[in-house]
């Protein structure tokens, strides 16, 4: 018998892979969409209770396959109702995962790397450096292993790591979330959120039809590159041209991410610049509030600030927002993602 560790996971494989799979140990066509509803919406945890399989094709996937779950094995719960949880993947490593209330909605937010390469100044995952890439299963396991699945009406990759810098996986569990025979979650209810790496952003446009998240956070290129160290292999000005390009399909809207930083990138120069550069953008401009932290001398602006700011885009005919903070009491908020201690 193969040692476990040899296995693969078939948890977080797509409908095609599954298919592939089926194919290579000779079995029945129709095994691969008994796999997929056993996987994704009967919830089996194991091939035993996969019982509409022949005996014969579990003994076949059990020598070569498992279905590894991992539940979370940590929890922060805020008093806006907010919960973070750590979740453990590939050796003996951690990520965490937001799930955040709402009135009509339930959000999950979650990783796809453990830490980040980007290094945006403003970010506690990218403080915390890389030190590897979430497989699909992984990412998939932050949505089927969290105690409040059954409530998650949106799921955002906007958890730690950069999600382009992980196309692959990213595209595969955006598959399974989406495929009507796996999780069928509608596209329009999933956002990847990207600082907008290329050529990576071309790839997942035109292999995608859920929402995409740009985060812009400065209008002018050298600013840019203070805070956001990506800008100086993928400019702003070609991620803005690739996006003006791409048709979006009426499923998928684009928001352009804008964390508010004091006397960074604030004033209305800023704003002006920002309405000039996503002319001919069809976008939402959500603009985000910054968590003060004691690791970093950056400041969050004013609310009177963020405010003036809104209505000079919003006089500008763009639709805007201001994010609301959740979870900022337990680091969860945007940005504050990060293992700081290592878990054992
Ligand atoms: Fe990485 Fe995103 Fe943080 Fe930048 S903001 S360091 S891309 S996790």
């Amino acid at each position: 018998m193969k040692s476990d560790i040899l296995k693969k996971n078939i948890f977080g494989k797509t409908s095609s892979q599954i298919k592939d799979i089926v194919k290579s140990l000779d079995l029945p066509s129709y095994t691969a969409s008994q796999i997929c509803d056993w996987l994704y919406k009967k919830e089996a945890q194991s091939f035993d209770q996969m019982t509409n399989l022949s005996k014969k094709a579990r003994g076949l996937l059990k020598e070569k396959f498992e279905v590894k779950l991992s539940p979370p094995v940590e929890e922060a719960v805020s008093k806006d109702g907010t919960v973070k949880y750590l979740f453990p993947v590939q050796d003996g490593k951690f990520v965490e995962a937001v799930y955040i209330p709402e009135t009509h909605r339930s959000t999950l937010c979650l990783s796809t790397q453990v830490g980040c390469k980007m290094g945006c100044v403003f970010c506690m995952t990218g403080q915390q450096g890389f030190s590897g890439n979430l497989s699909a299963g992984e990412i998939l396991n932050q949505y089927r292993s969290l105690p409040q699945r059954a409530e998650i009406t949106n799921i955002v990759y906007m958890g730690m790591g950069e999600p382009l810098d992980n196309l692959n996986a990213v595209i595969n569990s955006v598959e399974v979330f989406s495929n009507l025979s796996c999780f069928a979650i509608s596209p329009k209810r999933i956002t990847v959120s990207t600082i907008g790496m290329m050529p990576a952003l071309k790839k997942l446009l035109l292999n995608m039809r859920c929402n995409l998240a740009v985060s812009l956070h400065s209008p002018y290129e050298e600013e840019r590159k203070k805070i956001m160290p990506i800008e100086q292999s993928s400019p702003l000005n070609s991620v803005l041209k690739t996006l003006k390009e791409h048709k979006f399909v009426s499923s998928s809207k684009l928001s352009i991410e804008y964390l508010m930083l004091d006397g960074i990138n604030d004033t209305m120069r800023h704003a002006n610049k920002l309405i000039k550069i996503l002319h001919g953008l069809r976008c939402r401009v959500n603009l985000i509030h910054y968590h003060n932290s004691e690791n970093s001398s950056l400041k969050g602006s004013p609310e009177g600030i963020i405010k003036q700011f809104q209505d000079k885009l919003n006089a500008a005919g763009m639709f805007t927002s201001i994010r609301k903070s959740r979870g900022k009491d337990i680091e969860a908020a945007c940005g504050m993602l990060s293992i700081k201690k290592d878990k054992k």
